[in-house]
């Protein structure tokens, strides 16, 4: 029986803001443990929480960002439970009105466009971070009421492979959107995964197994490649799984059961009582609206419908959105925006590389790269000059049409010229000469590499070849 994988994912994503959730401590990765502290994130008896105004705001941007619904009345309420990284012992999150809701993502996945629908995406306040040592243990509050936003998917994935574009597109999205930072060495981005399996075309689900703070995209492709396996494996052989919590271990690479989970955990949620319902109003809304940016996806699509590049072209200007902006920049008014997106690809990204330079350093105009490529379009020079050419533009910020002339580098189309250096290397070198007489084809391109040689690169190399050919059939 064959036999498919039914995977939901919640990624918890920590918002780029400048203080904490509740508090004016700051949100900041790093800092010498509990130096970010006040009553209000260590959960001290009698202290009021104050809803930091840019979380809802990127929260609102991401619900936008993901095509979701913004609700127009949102709350927070209190999830119950104990554990030492929180010392208020309750988690204040959205329960059942939470700020976005029914959206989706769109990406590309194995030669196609997928599509995963997001549930919501809501608000809550990341916990503290535990640390054993040796003998003992300590926690690390700094983390505490940074805000925290979790994405629920549908279960629309079907595989490891799936799960994980799905993971780097919303990464990519929340970037773009300036939402977080997603660093994921500094934990700014875990997932949780729901995984079960099913005869193929069955609609009844199987039993749901969650894999618990997963922190790398990577881990979570191969913790379902693994869970998927042992889940097929157990069905197969006429087991039963049954609902539980699984931890991965990256080193053994296997999940381990950590608890199984018969019915819901209850959290006694409710309402917050130190925080107003928040129901956005029309002004606040368009102000945010106006902070939605062209997402990765829909910038890849357009370079390559607008500018006739190859994919891969484009996907570098999506990564690389400085130079995406600058490429654009010029390929506006370019004749020739491939011949651009190959200079700007090839060539400047490496010289700034070698140079240890970004693009506001650069000597030269803009315009220059399309000229540059104008130049050699039209046959002014060759390709290979071409490169001396940006070479010099790069280090001293002329245009290229003047660096040609200064240094004498147009193109020899001059006929007469020509003629001239191909008897000129025909004379020196008869061996080659008789050769190509004899039939020898390649022996062409040697005489041709002369003649380069003879006019400093400059002779036009197609005219080249015709003459020589011309004089040596002759
Ligand atoms: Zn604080």
């Amino acid at each position: 029986m064959e036999y498919e994988a039914v995977i939901g994912l919640e990624t918890h994503v920590q918002l780029k803001t400048k203080s904490k959730i509740w508090c004016g401590c700051a949100n900041e990765f790093g800092a010498p443990p509990n130096t970010n502290v006040c009553p209000v994130c260590l959960g001290l008896p009698g202290v009021l929480p104050v809803a930091n105004e840019e979380a809802l705001r990127l929260t609102t941007l991401t619900g936008l960002l993901l095509n979701c619904t913004i609700a127009p009345f949102a709350k927070f309420d209190r999830k119950n439970y104990f554990y030492p990284d929180m010392p208020k012992n309750y988690q204040i999150t959205q329960y059942d009105r939470p700020s976005t809701l029914a959206g989706y993502v769109d990406f590309e996945f194995s030669g196609a466009l997928s599509r995963v629908r997001i549930t919501r995406a809501h608000l809550e306040e990341d916990v503290g971070k535990n640390f054993h040592f040796e003998r003992n243990s300590g926690v690390d509050f700094n983390r505490a009421g940074v805000p925290l936003m979790e994405i629920v998917s549908e279960p629309d994935i079907t595989s490891a492979e799936m799960a994980y574009e799905y993971l780097c597109s919303l990464k990519d999205i929340l970037m773009y959107g300036g939402v977080s930072d997603c660093d994921m060495e500094k934990g700014m981005v875990r997932c949780d995964v729901n995984v079960s399996v099913r005869p193929k075309g069955q609609q009844e689900l199987g039993a749901k197994i969650e894999i618990k703070n997963m922190n790398s995209f990577s881990g979570v492709r191969r913790a379902l490649e693994y869970e998927i396996r042992r889940q097929i494996e157990v069905v197969s052989r006429g087991g039963t799984l049954i609902q539980s919590t699984r931890r991965w271990d990256d080193v053994a690479e296997i999940t381990e059961e950590m608890r199984t989970k018969e019915r819901a955990h209850d959290y006694r949620y409710f309402p917050e009582p130190d925080l107003m319902p928040f129901q956005p109003t029309e002004s606040w809304l368009r102000e945010i609206a106006q902070r939605v940016v062209e997402l990765p996806l829909a910038r890849k699509q357009r370079f390559m419908r607008e500018y006739h590049l190859p994919a891969a072209d484009a996907q570098t200007f999506v990564w690389d959105v400085p130079l995406g902006g600058y490429f654009e920049s010029i390929a506006k008014q370019a004749r020739n925006p491939k011949a651009v997106a190959n200079w700007v690809i090839n060539n400047l990204r490496a010289k700034l590389t070698e140079a240890n330079a970004s693009l506001p350093e650069l000597r030269f105009s803009a315009s220059s790269i399309s000229e540059l490529a104008d130049l050699v379009d039209s046959g002014k020079i060759s390709s290979k000059i071409a490169q001396d050419v940006f070479g010099d533009m790069f280090e001293i910020g002329d245009a290229p049409g003047k660096i040609v002339e200064r240094r004498g580098l147009a193109q020899v189309s001059d006929t007469a010229a020509l003629e001239q250096f191909c008897d000129q290397a025909i004379v020196a070198n008869p061996g080659p000469a008789s050769d190509f007489k004899a039939g020898k084809v390649a022996a062409l391109n040697f005489l041709k590499g002369q003649v380069m040689k003879l006019s400093k690169g400059k002779a036009n190399p197609a005219l080249v070849g015709e003459i020589l050919e011309r004089k040596l059939k002759a």
